[in-house]
């Protein structure tokens, strides 16, 4: 039997232990879970592109169930290139339902082939949005419980 991978793609500005979280339980239904990081240049990031993907596959590093890749453009178009057909989203709220909704449907209007599979948030991490913790670090909060130990000191120095 061929190995089962799934795509899980987002912009991660920066990683929280919201995605992780979802990282860590598809690596228990799949055998391979890869991380597509968009270079989506339409976004103002407070974290470069190479800051992203440096911590992300620093994370992941001793971790051979979990690859980090990149790409640039259409979502769909990156995963005809490379052949993957499954893609990975979380949930988190009724307004997150929406929009994935929407991003499932037009990817599937692209490409019959590409299922999307949805993980619910652990009700941990619920509140925890890329977003919030960029502000609550700019406010001189503490972020240590809603991402990993290497994004809270690199959000310390940021805004150090
Ligand atoms: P995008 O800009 O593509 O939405 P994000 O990096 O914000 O990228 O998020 C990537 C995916 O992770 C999305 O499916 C998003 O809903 C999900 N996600 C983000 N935060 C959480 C969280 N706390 N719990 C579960 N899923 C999350």
């Amino acid at each position: 039997m061929s190995e089962s991978v799934i795509v899980y793609p987002g912009f991660f500005d920066p990683i929280t232990l919201g995605h992780t979280n979802i990282v860590k339980r598809a690596t228990g239904a799949f055998d391979r879970v890869v991380i597509a990081l968009s270079k989506d240049s339409s976004k103002d990031p407070l974290f470069t592109f190479e800051e992203r993907h440096a911590l992300i596959d620093s994370i992941y590093a001793t971790n051979r169930q979990v690859s980090v890749e990149t790409f640039e453009g259409l979502l769909v178009h990156y995963l005809e290139k490379k052949s993957y057909r499954t893609v990975l989203r979380g949930l988190r709220t009724v307004s997150d339902f929406e929009y994935e909704f929407q991003m499932a449907l037009a990817n599937k209007t692209m490409n019959a082939e590409i299922e999307t599979f949805f993980m619910m948030t652990d009700s941990k991490y619920s509140f925890i949005s890329s977003t919030l913790i960029k502000e609550i670090a700019r406010l001189g909060g503490s972020v240590r419980e809603m991402v990993p130990g290497m994004v809270c000191e690199s959000l310390e120095r940021k805004f150090a």
